[in-house]
């Protein structure tokens, strides 16, 4: 500490009533750099000090009214003076004047006679010892401070007196603070609530015995008894032996650092619209899942579900409504879900199942444990019940369905993407049974998932690669046996896959949306063809094209089929386009727009596959048609079965009446034909007139069925098949 300086000197305080006596003590101070003032009596003094804040004051004992012990007394009760340097001159062996002095509060004392040249020492001394104290308390104040801010306390645990010492923040964080027992290490357990009392004595045994660092979180009912959560840290200090003398140990409040935590996790593993945990979460459940089942030898289930309509709803009712909609889903699977528990017993006792969302209308149920896979299939059954109940939604009914796929695992799948992919696969298939069904993963539907992954690849190119082409069928008069018309039925050539037939690639198609260009190719083709076929002469009246569901909805379909007739200049008269009964029942509003559109340009429409697809009579009056073809189902026993005989029979006789032609399709046998000719069906196709052909191969049927010469008129069919 520095002396004092004439710049910054220390002020004492000489209080004596002995006027001689306050003089030299007075020349002595000043001599050695002290600035000095001076009072007469213990009153005067304090006044002096009041008025001054001297840094040291140096007081006799025995005065005439205020003595110094009152003085002394008096001053150390104002505030700010706990520190302050009170020197007290005392007779020489005036034992218990000293001791007053010490009682009143002095801080040390100086025996008369004064020996003056030492005094200025004594005086600096003291000057120094009050500064380092102030500076200790001040960084004291600070460091507790900072800890209060921090909520961070410490402790020290003395292994002689088996006590801890706490630091104020350190009482006040584990709610201690003010009580009068409280440093025993019983008063502490006292406040660590039940489940964690035993894991914390065990820390601290472990710590006084093992003597090492460590650290534990627990909790701790705070100064409200509110739960809290501290972070410990201790450290112990062994004595000679090795054995522990003290733990050191800082406790802090991290209550509001878990809560953040607990916030992050919520926002990384929870889907903030249902409360459902995420994909992330999902994962990591299924991991465990999966490890569990494995090592114990045991299966469990995933159930993949996706909503059928909930595109639908989004579109139509708006996003709002979807999210209600997804929330309220969430809330009947967890309802369907929790049931499952007598399912799957009471292995994992608090779990025994796990609800996720993955995101859109895809939610996951994970069964961690089930004895067969038809426990799964019990799961899959109850959310499809609870689920096609109506749910009301701001006032709107809404009716969802589920698709659900199931993969079991380990069985379908060892890691969680392969679990995940199955389930997936088997939600797909579920939905091309036509949803609201559940069905089980198997291998098989990896290997057709492979075959259309490979089929679509090759179908990309087909266009490309002139790998398609066009089979004709001959359509004939019943009576006469003439041809009237070809329908044009399509072919894939494919070096790897080798022929394949429309209905094991157009479905396909369609859904790739291939099937636009590929359609477009078909009429274009089977109408260049026909005009050219006309152009030599053939007599064809019509040349029926099939047309995709995926084409008659595009809104440009009917400008699509002016546009190629144009190009290849064939007669709109003479195209005959199919389209099956489903596809017009589907939107049948919509469709009979896109019928007189195209009926508008001249075509010719036929409804193909008569009878398979549940049209309502009311609606065929609606549709502007030309043609019914009644479906190879309805012919094939014709001459046995009364029922197949029956429908034909009344198909023919309605299209009659409403003035439609009808073509019987798929006839096989004379006596099919025998039975068609008895009920006037105007015409037939089938392999017992003709296969469809090659466009080379038709070429020389229809030579063949012209005769060379004058009269052109086209000669019976059945008579060149038996030729
Ligand atoms: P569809 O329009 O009803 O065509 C008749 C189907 O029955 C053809 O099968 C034909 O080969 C077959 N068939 C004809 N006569 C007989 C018979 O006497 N007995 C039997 N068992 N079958 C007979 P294909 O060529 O395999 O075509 C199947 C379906 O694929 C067609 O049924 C049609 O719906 C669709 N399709 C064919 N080509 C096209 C096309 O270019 N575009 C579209 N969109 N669909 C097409
Ligand atoms: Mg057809
Ligand atoms: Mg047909």
């Amino acid at each position: 500490m520095d002396p004092p300086t004439p710049s910054n000197p220390s002020l004492i305080l000489v209080v004596d009533d002995d006027h001689g006596l306050r003089f030299l003590v007075t020349t002595a101070l000043e001599q050695a750099g002290f600035d000095v003032i001076e009072a007469q009596d213990g009153h005067a003094g304090i006044m002096a000090y009041l008025e001054h804040h001297p840094d040291v004051v140096l007081m006799d004992v025995m005065m005439p009214g205020m003595d110094g012990f009152s003085a002394c007394a008096e001053l150390r009760g104002l505030p700010g003076v706990e520190h302050l340097p009170i020197l007290m001159m005392t007779g020489l062996e005036d034992e218990e004047s000293i001791t007053r002095a010490y009682d009143a509060g002095a801080t040390d004392f100086i025996t008369k006679p004064i020996n003056y040249a030492l005094l200025g020492h004594r005086v600096r001394y003291m000057c120094r010892s009050s500064q380092i104290t102030e500076q200790l308390v001040t960084s004291e104040h600070r460091l507790s401070n900072a800890q209060r801010i921090a909520r961070l306390g410490h402790w020290n645990w003395d292994a002689v007196t088996n006590e801890i010492d706490w630091s104020d923040e350190a009482l006040r964080i584990v709610g201690l603070a003010g009580t009068p027992s409280e440093s025993s290490l019983d008063e502490f357990l006292s406040r660590v609530p039940g489940n964690d009392k035993h894991r914390v004595r065990q820390w601290f045994h472990r710590a006084i015995a093992l003597g090492e660092e460590s650290d534990l979180n627990h909790c701790i009912l705070g100064h409200d008894n509110s739960e809290r959560y501290i972070r410990q840290q201790v450290e112990a200090i062994l004595d000679d032996t090795g054995q522990v003398a003290h733990l050191y140990g800082t406790l802090q409040d991290i209550t509001e650092l878990r809560q953040a935590e607990a916030r992050i996790r919520r926002l990384a593993y929870f889907d903030s619209l249902t409360g459902l945990p995420n994909r992330e979460s999902f994962k990591e459940s299924a991991k465990q899942a999966l490890e569990l089942a494995k090592r114990h030898d045991r299966q469990g289930a995933l159930l993949f579900l996706d909503l059928d309509n909930f595109k639908r709803v989004n579109d139509t009712l708006g996003h709002n409504i979807g999210d209600l909609l997804l929330k309220e889903i969430a809330a009947l699977l967890q309802q369907a879900v929790r049931v499952s528990d007598v399912v799957t017993h009471n292995v994992f006792k608090d779990k025994a199942y796990d609800l996720a969302r993955l995101g859109g209308d895809e939610f996951t149920i994970l069964l961690p444990l089930i004895s067969r896979p038809e426990d799964a299939a019990v799961t899959a059954r109850r959310i499809m019940e609870l689920l096609t109940q109506s749910i009301q939604l701001n006032g709107h009914d809404v009716v969802v369905t589920p698709s659900i796929g199931i993969a079991v695992f380990p069985r379908d799948g060892d890691s969680v993407d392969g679990i995940l992919k199955h389930g997936d696969m088997a939600m797909y298939h579920a939905k091309r049974q036509g949803k609201n069904t559940f069905v089980f993963y198997d291998d098989s539907m990896n290997q057709a998932a492979l075959k259309r992954l490979m089929i679509e690849n090759q179908l990309r190119k087909a266009l490309d690669r002139n790998e398609l082409s066009l089979h004709y069928q001959p359509q004939v008069d019943t009576f006469s046996g003439r041809v009237c018309g070809l329908e044009a039925l399509l072919r894939w050539h494919n070096p790897e896959l080798g022929l394949m037939m429309p209905l094991e690639f157009i479905p396909l198609a369609e859904e790739t949306g291939l099937m636009l260009a590929i359609g477009e190719w078909v009429l274009a083709t089977a109408c260049r063809q026909t005009k050219a076929w006309i152009d030599s002469g053939a007599q064809i009246a019509h040349i029926a094209v099939n047309v995709s569901v995926l084409q008659f909805v595009q809104k440009g379909f009917p400008a699509c089929v002016a546009r190629i007739l144009e190009e290849t200049g064939l007669e709109p008269q003479v195209l005959e386009l199919e389209v099956t009964e489903s596809l017009l029942m589907k939107d049948a509003e919509c469709a009979v727009q896109t019928l007189q559109a195209l009926k508008t340009i001249g075509v010719q429409l036929a409804i193909d596959d008569f009878g398979t697809g549940y049209s309502s009579l009311a609606y065929l009056k609606q549709f502007p048609i030309d043609r019914l073809k009644i479906d190879r189902a309805f012919i094939q026993d014709i001459d046995q079965d009364r029922d197949n005989a029956a429908i034909a029979s009344a198909v023919i006789a309605m299209a009659e009446s409403m003035a439609l032609k009808v073509t019987a399709e798929g006839v096989e046998t004379d006596a099919q034909l025998g039975f068609l000719k008895a009920t006037r069906c105007d015409e037939v196709q089938g392999y017992f007139i003709s296969y469809p052909l090659s466009t080379a191969e038709m070429s020389r049927f229809l030579a063949k069925t012209e005769e060379p010469g004058s009269d052109k008129t086209g000669q019976s069919a059945y008579r060149a098949v038996g030729e």
